[in-house]
């Protein structure tokens, strides 16, 4: 059985080629993992739009009612970072169905990756910092409202910290969350997670990934997790335009297979999601994602 892949076309909500948010990372993502012979259609899987009573899980109902009639103020809007028209709210409840579908897949299969979300910085309230609806808070929501899951582990290992996923889940018990990040980065006022893990600029491969190594065998105690949601934003590589902590393509690969043989080894399904990544070399960028998916192929 292949790597169980979830996609779908309209992830990339065609902004212009110039937008800070460099959305056609979403196709070349997908080119990059043809390439590699990862998305055969036995891999692939289309999620649908997540319904509003997903949604309303994690956000405020009258948030979810803006963004499903693309009605949102714009004073969130520029906290969102881009206008919320009808491809961006289609976009947004894409990204969210497929985390939900990856998580599914990933308890029948032992773990599964969506080519989009991590959108960590939506919190219960409105969207912010690139994020419209929080797709890995949603997705562990579902679990728990399905009981298809009793304990769930957020490792979120973008280089911003996860504040919105830690005011949705700040409350809930069966939800351990994890961000470990750069300091210096995006949110200025960071909203506190189970355990945070602050790193100073320039950290460079070898003091990240032993101190992640230090950090995985705590998170394995704290419960028995049923599934770990992991988000391998990239944004943590020397390239990138907003990250800080210099991480090369091998650390980055060290890292995922650091995470994902922790947990597999353990037999705990992974849900992989690929969070953030800034760049203006978009086919670098995708080369950079495709990692995740390169190293979770081994142990599907
Ligand atoms: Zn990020």
């Amino acid at each position: 059985m292949p790597l169980q892949i979830v996609h779908h076309p309209d992830y990339d909500a065609s902004f212009a080629v110039n937008h800070r948010f460099p959305m056609s990372k979403y196709p070349l993502l997908m080119e990059a993992l043809s390439a590699r012979g990862l998305a055969g259609p036995e891999a692939l899987s289309m999620p649908r739009p997540a319904p509003a009573s997903w949604l309303k899980l994690a956000h405020a109902a009258s948030y979810v009612d803006q963004v499903l009639a693309c009605e949102v103020p714009e004073k969130i809007e520029r906290e969102i970072g881009f206008p919320v028209g009808p491809r961006v709210s289609l976009r947004a409840q894409l990204a969210t169905g497929g985390t939900v579908l990856a998580a599914r897949l990933a308890l029948l299969n032992g773990i599964a990756c969506n080519t989009a979300g991590g959108s960590h910085h939506a919190r219960r309230a409105q969207g912010a910092g690139f994020c419209t609806f929080n797709d890995v808070a949603v997705a562990s929501l579902v679990l728990l409202a399905e009981a298809a899951a009793r304990n769930i582990l957020i490792v979120d290992l973008d280089v911003h910290q996860g504040d919105g996923t830690a005011d949705i889940l700040g409350d809930e018990r069966r939800v351990f969350t994890f961000s470990m990040h750069g300091d210096r980065n995006y949110p200025a006022r960071k909203i506190a997670s189970d355990l945070d893990v602050a790193l100073p600029d320039g950290t460079g491969d070898a003091a990240y990934l032993e101190r992640l190594g230090g950090i995985l065998p705590e998170l394995t105690a704290r419960a028995p997790w049923d599934i770990v949601f992991y988000n391998a934003g990239v944004d943590v590589h020397a390239d990138d335009r907003l990250g800080r902590l210099s991480l090369s393509n091998e650390g980055l690969r060290a890292r995922d297979d650091m995470v994902i043989r922790h947990f597999r080894a353990l037999r705990i399904p992974v849900c992989g999601v690929i969070g953030g990544g800034y760049s203006t070399d978009v086919a670098a960028l995708a080369a950079r994602h495709a990692i995740l998916f390169e190293v979770a192929s081994g142990f599907a």
